[in-house]
């Protein structure tokens, strides 16, 4: 099925093979539903995107319209016709054809209804030879295209604030998913440090567990702690040189520009993001009451850690961090 262009009814309507037999069905139900229907059902019941922005609760009509802004008439019948062809559950399937043959004009309250029967209206004018139902899903350029994009969809319905200054040190290729998530937290201040605690309880003892510091913060964890810095120094004194700092921020402005390349910037970005969880799980085991693990110990799991995972990318056959070990060795002596 060609692309539509933004004058044509997207897609086709099948007005005299029910789709269950229609030789399409593996397209438009099993690959086009069954593998999607978790997204159509997420779009349809979770958020309120431009993709699914007209809710069809029958083929007699609409129900709860909302339609996105920019979105033209025929985009908008793009759209029913997206909705109604991934409507809710494969059990309740909605032909694009039973839609056109069962709707009857009527007064609308919002231009935009309006518009929008008049586009199926156009549909059905054309008569009994347009094919098969299919999926139409929209893509990042405005399109309603057939290829299914899982990337292409999140972006279609997520609201993109501007960027952060310091996404490229939290997340980048081959970064360990749970230590970015916990760097993430971190720089979003959602850790229940001390401080933080103590604005939600008065009774709470805030005080640094790693160091007895009278109050623990995100800057003093991360790495102002006597604790933490003596891991932070061990670790990254030779790769950061001259801009070495036990300041969080710092830190990660010098790891989400361009101070850095390549294997360096790729170790240091991983080392941050390990020492940040690694500190973090001691401080819990030991606000827990669990056995404390010396500065030393949590230095060589570090290590262990960059060393394995520079080793496994090696083994998937990147040639980025070919001399990663090396680089890696030479800083710990
Ligand atoms: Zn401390």
């Amino acid at each position: 099925m060609p692309e539509s262009s933004s004058t044509e009814v997207p897609t086709s309507v099948d007005m005299s093979v029910p789709l269950a037999s229609s030789p399409n069905r593996s397209f438009c139900l099993s690959s086009a539903l069954a593998l999607k229907w978790a997204w159509a059902k997420i779009l349809l019941v979770g958020f309120n995107p431009p993709i699914v922005s007209i809710s069809l609760s029958t083929a007699h009509g609409f129900q709860g319209s909302k339609a996105h802004e920019s979105s033209d008439s025929a985009c908008m019948a793009r759209t029913l016709v997206v909705h109604a062809a991934s409507h809710v559950s494969p059990a309740s399937v909605q032909r694009v054809s039973a839609v056109v043959v069962n709707h009857r004009s009527r007064r609308r309250r919002l231009p935009l209804l309006t518009s929008i029967d008049m586009e199926i209206a156009k549909i059905k004018e054309k008569g009994q030879n347009l094919g098969h139902d299919i999926v139409l899903w929209k893509s990042s350029d405005n399109k309603f295209k057939p290829r299914f994009a899982s990337s292409n969809t999140w972006q279609q319905i997520r609201h993109a604030d501007q960027k952060v200054s310091w996404y490229k040190g939290v997340w980048f290729s081959d970064s360990i998913p749970k230590f970015s998530f916990l760097l993430w937290l971190a720089v979003r201040n959602r850790l229940s440090t001390g401080e933080r605690m103590l604005a939600w309880n008065r009774a709470v003892n805030p005080s640094c567990v790693l160091c007895n510091a009278p109050m623990e913060t995100l800057e003093h964890l991360f790495f102002a702690c006597s604790y933490s810095s003596q891991i932070w120094k061990a670790l990254t004194n030779q790769l950061l040189t001259r801009h070495y700092s036990l300041n969080l921020w710092e830190i990660l402005s010098s790891l989400s520009t361009p101070t850095f390349k390549g294997t360096i910037c790729y170790i240091l970005r991983l080392v941050l993001q390990a020492t940040v969880h690694s500190i973090w799980m001691e401080r819990n085991r030991r606000r827990h009451g669990e056995l404390s693990s010396s500065a030393e110990q949590l230095i060589k799991l570090i290590d262990r850690i960059v060393r394995n995972k520079i080793s496994s990318v090696q083994l998937l056959g990147s040639r980025k961090l070919e001399d990663g070990l090396q680089i890696w060795f030479a800083s710990r002596d």
